[in-house]
């Protein structure tokens, strides 16, 4: 039997879910707060006409062919593997760190089972590894884990390496080669014309309803609904009765550089140690897009404003544990998402936790 959903909230989470829901023959009535779709990975053009990312920068990566295949249907791809650089010493090296990245900074000259064995012999061997402190120590040492992870951490998120779980430093990895791509994935791409394009195609079934501007909440409690689906912060749908669950922020300060066709060598170059900021992107790497003038935006971490990071560390889990026992006994609603299940996740899998949410919903598996 087709049902009347009321989705909260119009990112990866929300949008997957509406597009499944209603494939299969449900009404869906989708609300988003914000002026617009698509979450944090809404893009848009920029008064300059340059393709931007204004909630800071998005590259779709995934291991799974489900997922890939799924949003295949909405979506061209743009081959694009993201790359990034930090600034340590007056020089820009490669991160992850690689062998190119030790040879330049220490001026060596090794081969890739030299710079193997280099890395071997730093690292701190660890029983055991916990926070992200012993992620570093132990894939790279005390004087790389100063130089590249220290101070950027401290800015991005207002706490020490050992203040956060293994989770936050373990999405870098360590290689001794000279692959120097951000992500190890197979697969990695952009949606050819952007994700606020591909956001439309997956709304575009009749049966959905978007409402744009609107606290969901509200229509939650003013509706009859036969079932809601929840992707914002977990703590605001209970009015914050347990307390915060902390998110970490950001200030996005975005810049058009009129006369520059290209500023960086790469898509990102990050700033572990100066500036206020933890890096610079350029969107025209990602995007391929060609224009006389270039666009860019610095992120400067922050506690308050637009949640944007769940911040992984023992305290804050054992908070969300606390509220999603809450979440659980809620009847008729779904939590689904980065905020709504406070998991540091990439977009990849929201749309896979999405997916199995559909999947239940529908009856499909
Ligand atoms: P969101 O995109 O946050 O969507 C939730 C939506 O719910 C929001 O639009 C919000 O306005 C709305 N909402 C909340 N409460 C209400 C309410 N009461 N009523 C109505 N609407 C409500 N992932 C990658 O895979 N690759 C990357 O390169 C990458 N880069 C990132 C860079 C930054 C700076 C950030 C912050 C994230 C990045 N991510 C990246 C992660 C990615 O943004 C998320 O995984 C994904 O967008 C989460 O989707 P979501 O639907 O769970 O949440
Ligand atoms: N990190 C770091 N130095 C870097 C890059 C990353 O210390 O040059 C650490 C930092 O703690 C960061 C985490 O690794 O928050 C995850 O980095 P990622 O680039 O995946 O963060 P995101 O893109 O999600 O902001």
């Amino acid at each position: 039997m087709s049902g009347h959903y009321l989705i909260i909230g119009a990112g990866f989470a929300g949008a997957v879910c509406a597009e499944r829901l209603a494939a299969c023959g449900n009404r869906v009535l989708i609300a988003d707060k914000r002026p617009h779709i698509a979450g944090n990975a809404y893009d848009e053009y920029d008064s300059n006409g340059i393709l931007i990312h204004p909630y800071g920068p998005h590259i779709f990566h995934t291991n799974s062919k489900r997922i890939f295949e799924y949003l295949s249907q909405f979506t061209h791809w743009r081959f694009y593997e993201h790359r990034v650089l930090a600034r340590v010493n007056g020089a820009e090296l490669p991160i992850p760190i690689n062998r190119t990245t030790i040879n330049k900074l220490y001026d060596l000259d090794l081969s890739e089972a030299d710079a193997k064995a280099y890395i071997e012999n730093v690292r701190v061997k660890l029983d055991r590894v916990a926070t992200s402190e012993d992620v570093v120590l132990s894939s790279v040492g005390h004087d790389l884990c100063e130089k590249f992870f220290r101070g950027y951490t401290l800015k991005q998120w207002g706490l020490d390496l050992s203040q956060l779980s293994a989770g936050v430093a373990a999405r870098i990895p360590t290689r001794s080669n000279d692959d120097d791509r951000y992500f190890g994935d197979t697969m990695q791409f952009m949606p050819a014309d952007g994700y606020t394009s591909m956001f439309k195609k997956m709304l575009a079934n009749p049966n959905i309803e978007v409402r744009l501007d609107t606290d969901g909440l509200e229509l939650k409690r003013k509706g009859d609904f036969s079932h809601v689906i929840y992707t914002g912060p977990l703590d605001a749908y209970f009015d914050y009765r347990l307390g915060r669950l902390p998110y970490r922020s950001l200030r996005f300060e975005h810049e058009h550089l009129p006369t520059t066709e290209r500023l960086q060598k790469v898509g990102t170059v990050n700033y572990p140690n100066d500036e206020q900021f933890t890096r610079i992107t350029e969107f025209k790497h990602l995007t391929g897009q060609s224009h006389p003038g270039t666009s860019i935006v610095r992120e400067y971490p922050q506690a308050d404003g637009d949640p944007f990071y769940p911040i992984p560390r023992p305290e804050n889990e054992a908070k969300f544990q606390e509220y999603k026992a809450m979440a659980d006994t809620e009847q008729g609603v779904t939590f689904v998402g980065r905020l709504a299940q406070y998991r540091y996740y990439n977009m990849d899998q929201v749309v896979g936790a999405a997916l199995v949410v559909a999947d239940e919903l529908t009856g499909e598996k």
